[in-house]
């Protein structure tokens, strides 16, 4: 917990001291914030199965996306407060419940208490995959600390130039920094695999959201894994995106994604003939369906 001192967890590097009321950009305190957790079914087949993926929304967030789903507890902190026990409490509930991983939304502020609640599951031999669930605006110094406790990691790609990365998300050094940190992904956990069950033991899985107007950013990024990496990475391809938060306010984001545009996607990556990954269906017509969106603050399973 000494990093909430000066925290510097995250590419922001506020130096912020968290133990004494003081509030970095992400506004994370010193105890942990929970919006919701229990068995999520809309994660990557290997990480759902059939007795869900034991997610955990963290409220806060390091980015602040104008077209977030989540925004009443990424953006607008809504959620509940957790001690360590409590944190932990809620580790082995997901795996009483059968989940088949803990998987953790957006941890990056909360990566000392994570740490501090998966000990003592240890210490109990409680045993699951860890999946990091992360937006990739990530330092790689916290990556590197990170080694020995994640198994899995799950993260994004969006942007590839800085005009739509400042726009989106705040942040216009957005790509190299997530790209830096795929690559130390990459290098600690390599290829997707898979346990005898068919769920995901450890591994790297690339999620690329198509954004209205930009499935160009979208192609280059997924040039940029097949370049630097290799087909061999698990790639999840995203048609959902929704004008969500501030998005119906702002030009060029105010609209789902065309047909074209995902069917353009669709061709590059088996043009790049990835070795396993999934693609959404284009549900361009369908109703709005926010992931999580509906959950109740505070509730559990
Ligand atoms: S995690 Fe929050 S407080 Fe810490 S460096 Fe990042 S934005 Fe700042």
């Amino acid at each position: 917990m000494k990093a909430l001192q000066s925290c510097k967890l995250c590419p922001r590097r506020c130096s912020t001291d968290r133990l004494s009321g003081a509030l970095g950009f992400c506004r994370a305190g010193a105890d942990a914030e929970v919006f919701r957790y229990g068995p999520h079914y809309g994660e990557e087949p290997p990480l759902s199965g059939t007795g869900g993926s034991g997610t955990i929304f963290f409220s806060r967030c390091t980015l602040s996306c104008l077209y977030c789903q989540n925004y009443p507890w990424s953006q607008q902190g809504d959620g509940t407060t957790y001690s360590a026990d409590g944190l932990a409490g809620i580790l082995r509930e997901l795996h009483a419940a059968g989940c088949h991983n803990w998987n953790l939304v957006s941890p990056t502020p909360w990566i000392p208490h994570v740490q501090q609640a998966l000990a003592g599951m240890r210490e109990e031999a409680i045993e699951l995959p860890v999946v990091y669930n992360t937006s990739g605006f990530e330092r790689r110094e916290t990556l590197v600390d990170l080694e020995h406790t994640v198994d899995i990691y799950l993260t994004d790609l969006r942007y590839a130039c800085e005009v739509s990365a400042h726009e989106g998300s705040g942040r216009a050094d957005y790509a190299p920094i997530a790209r830096e940190a795929i690559l130390e992904m990459w290098r600690q956990k390599g290829p997707l695999q898979l346990g005898a069950d068919g769920m995901a033991t450890q591994g790297t899985i690339c999620r690329l959201l198509i954004l209205p107007n930009r499935a160009d950013e979208t192609i280059a990024n997924l040039h940029w894994l097949a370049d630097n990496i290799g087909p061999g990475i698990a790639i999840s391809v995203m048609a959902q995106y929704t004008p969500a938060f501030r998005a119906p306010a702002m030009d060029g984001w105010n609209r789902r994604l065309a047909r074209a545009e995902y069917e353009r996607v669709a061709g590059v990556v088996a043009d790049l003939g990835f070795d396993i990954g999934w693609m959404q269906e284009y549900e361009g017509d369908a109703p709005d369906e926010l992931i999580g969106f509906t959950m109740e603050a505070g509730s559990s399973i």
